[in-house]
């Protein structure tokens, strides 16, 4: 990774949030405005990222890892290492041995350069091609990492030493769940971070957000339609989102409209801001709160 680029984590608690579509459009969005720009995707096992930004690779570089292998005729079957721990053996039965694990894919979008990681099917060792994944060289002054969503370790590796996390969120109650304990994450680690709600509604409690969330599956037409008689429990996750980011010191950098637009956009795999010009202002004020907080922000450390 470029010694001195700004490192800036997309995440989020609950997948499909929207994270991959924030992450490429703003990556996209600060190339566009100048900046030398690497996307990472460190979410290894389902990296989307190529989808949207399409990039030429042009290397694949193996990851090996060191993986426990039992010696067959040291083994007596005891189960010890069950008990214990995988790697505690008696008898010296258990040896490491170096395995590929994965891959890392480096190239380019147009002027942004571009890596994801890759698990070797049936070996899925997250931790040391996420590692890889941010080890590539790159000469950004801005790098955008995908994380993994949920708060697991790969999340962690992920996050750890960045400059600062964007938490995506959605006025949903897993969304809102999970949210609070990537917040703690945040705040365990001590890292800055803000969060965007995504798909809110226009007076920013997620009322937007019941076109999709609510509608019966498979009613023809359904997608669209809007229940009333849910639009207080809609509009009270995002009140109860916005109320517990206060009392967490989480700033909320931005609320992303519930536009169709990203939808179709991310329908047809192209990135809305590439597609929309009027979106483009959207993502240079969250790139403006994003550098506005890293710069007054202190890490708000957590009681564990
Ligand atoms: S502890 Fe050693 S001998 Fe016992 S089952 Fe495990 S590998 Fe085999």
């Amino acid at each position: 990774m470029g010694r001195h680029a700004i490192q800036i984590a997309l995440a989020s608690g609950k997948g499909s949030t929207g994270k991959t579509t924030l992450a490429t459009n703003l990556a996209y969005v600060a190339a566009y405005r100048g900046h030398r720009v690497a996307y990472l995707d460190c979410d290894v096992g389902n990296p989307h990222g190529n989808i949207f930004l399409r990039p030429t690779i042009t290397q694949r570089t193996p990851v090996a890892a060191s993986l426990p292998c039992v010696g067959r005729e040291s083994c007596d079957l005891c189960s010890r290492c069950n008990e214990l721990c995988r790697m505690v053996c008696p008898l010296d039965a258990i040896t490491k041995t170096s395995h590929g694990v994965g891959m890392v894919e480096t190239g380019s979008a147009g002027s942004i350069e571009f890596a994801q990681g890759l698990f070797a099917a049936g070996r899925p060792r997250a931790a040391p091609i996420i590692q890889a994944v941010k080890s590539v060289r790159v000469n950004a002054n801005l790098v955008i990492l995908d994380a993994p969503a949920g708060t697991s370790c790969q999340f962690v590796e992920t996050v750890r030493g960045v400059d600062f996390v964007v938490l995506v969120t959605e006025p949903t109650p897993p969304a809102f769940q999970e949210l609070k304990l990537a917040i703690e994450t945040m705040q365990t680690l001590g890292l800055r971070s803000g969060v965007v709600i995504n798909r809110a509604g226009p007076d920013g409690t997620g009322a937007g957000y019941q076109q999709c969330w609510l509608s019966p599956p498979g009613e023809p037409g359904g997608a669209m339609r809007c229940d009333p008689a849910t639009q207080p429990r809609i509009s009270e996750i995002g009140r109860k989102t916005r109320a517990y980011c206060r009392v967490r010191q989480i700033p909320i950098l931005a609320e992303i409209p519930d536009d169709l637009r990203f939808a179709q956009a991310s329908a047809g795999g192209l990135m809305a801001a590439g597609v929309c010009a009027d979106l483009v202002p959207l993502f240079e004020q969250l790139l403006g709160a994003i550098r506005g907080r890293m710069q007054t922000q202190t890490p708000v450390l957590g009681d564990t």
